[in-house]
């Protein structure tokens, strides 16, 4: 129903309002002849009750659906909500490390990310009074640094003025190193002190760069005291970034931590279509279906795989078959398996178990953790995907294949001997 009134609806509302704010909304059921719709949460609720509520009733009676649609959030009735104060004036100046190809119109939502989708629009609509800050996390390629790109290119193009950082905390880390060695730093905190909304990307890379987070500390209560919007990522939540000062990291949990999961089916099928409509070439569902099957965690992986059979189907001059695609990636889903485990998924798994980002675990550190986490993921690759010892080797960014063997018989040995990682090994095994 939910899925007519929309399409009903869409030719009567300004254009870009089904795309941003609706497709945030789930029906959740009738109640008598009553559309009972999740809106997510406040801001959201209040834009659709405020702007779009009366034409999607209007829609719904015309076409005989029912009578109304009631919206709730968080699972509340939405009542009157307090006024918004109005937005501060601001000095004008140009956007900063945007990319304006990440917006919210290229955003598909899902159930692995309805909650971030619906945060940041919030604050993408009133920056510094929704959540503050918005901390976003979760695993590589799901779309955090796309939504932060979304929050700021929505921000300014409701108002011009706003004034928008984007960075890493790689390059926020950089600066500051330069700053410091030419006696700039008065400059770096004004540039950074100034802003309407600091989105920074990657948090955890600040971790054990002390005076990094003495300096983003003062920044952060700087914007923070003046209301100023601050939202963060990183590959995972507050309480598990080691090495961080307690103090930052209480500070992340002062407004809104929301996660983006795996995308589902649905969602990574959606997704797919989105892509391949954007680039306008028309992708049939079978394919589509086979991709969505054998990439399932990660959507920068999955865009890749996209891409390639586009690329490989113009050069070869070939139609676009399950057989050719099979054998177009056939290094990324392994020799036509169609089975879902890839590198990237054990890599998920591995390290949502340990809590190790991805590229700590095929990185260089040796402590005994993480050499541990290493080692079962790549005993997890050895015992669940095709790959050879070479192929493991080569994914872990290690030369050759001795390190994999090594690591095998040490994981069998331990398997048999200490009966945590026994556990540890049975619990990815579950998961994956
Ligand atoms: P992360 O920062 O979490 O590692 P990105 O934001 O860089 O991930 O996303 C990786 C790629 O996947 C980008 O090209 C992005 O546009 C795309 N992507 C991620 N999530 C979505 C989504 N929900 N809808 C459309 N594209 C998405
Ligand atoms: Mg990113």
């Amino acid at each position: 129903i939910w899925e007519q009134i929309l399409e009903g609806a869409a030719p009567l509302l300004p254009n870009q309002t089904v795309d941003i704010w609706l497709k945030s909304c789930s029906a959740l059921r009738m109640e008598d002849d009553r559309l009972v719709l999740d809106a997510g949460n406040s801001f959201v609720a209040k834009k659709v009750k405020d702007s779009f509520l009366a034409t999607l009733e209007s829609v719904m009676q015309r076409q005989g659906k029912g009578s109304g649609i009631d919206l709730v959030y968080d699972s509340k009735p939405v009542g009157a909500e307090e006024t918004l104060p109005p937005p501060q004036p601001h000095s004008p100046i140009s956007s900063n490390g945007l990319n304006r190809q990440y917006d919210f119109t290229s955003f598909v939502v899902g159930k692995s990310n309805r909650l971030a989708h619906a945060a940041s629009l919030a604050v993408a609509e009133s920056p510094g009074e929704a959540y503050n800050p918005l901390f976003i996390w979760g695993g590589v390629g799901l779309g955090k640094t796309h939504l932060m790109h979304a929050i700021g290119n929505y921000a300014q193009g409701k108002n011009g003025n706003t004034k928008v950082t984007y960075l890493s905390s790689e390059k926020f880390t950089n600066e500051l190193i330069t700053a410091i060695k030419n006696a700039r730093t008065a400059e770096f905190r004004a540039k950074y002190r100034h802003v309407d909304i600091l989105l920074i990307d990657d948090i955890q890379f600040l971790a054990g760069k002390e005076s990094t987070q003495d300096e983003f500390f003062h920044t952060f209560n700087d914007l923070h005291t003046e209301h100023k919007q601050i939202v963060l990522s990183s590959d995972r939540p507050p309480k598990e970034l080691g090495d961080i000062e307690d103090r930052i990291i209480s500070r992340f949990e002062w407004g809104l931590v929301t996660d983006i999961q795996q995308p589902d089916y649905e969602t990574r099928i959606a997704i797919l279509k989105k892509k391949a409509e954007q680039r306008r070439i028309p992708v049939n569902d079978d394919i589509i279906g086979f991709l969505a099957e054998n990439i399932p965690s990660n959507i920068r992986e999955l865009e890749g795989a996209l891409n390639r059979v586009i690329a490989s189907a113009n050069f070869s001059q070939e139609p676009i078959t399950i057989e050719n695609t099979q054998e177009w990636l056939k290094d990324v889903i392994g020799n036509g398996r169609r089975g879902p485990l890839t590198f990237q998924s054990i890599m998920d798994v591995v390290s949502s178990e340990f809590g190790f980002s991805p590229e700590d675990i095929c990185g260089k550190r040796r402590t005994a953790e993480v050499a541990l986490a290493r080692q079962v993921a790549m005993y997890m690759c050895r015992t669940h995907t095709e790959s050879s010892l070479q192929q493991i080797a080569k994914d872990f960014g290690k030369k050759d294949h001795t390190t994999v063997l090594h690591a095998l018989k040490k994981i069998e040995m331990l398997m048999k001997e200490d009966a945590r990682v026994r556990k540890i090994v049975e619990n990815i095994d579950k998961k994956l």
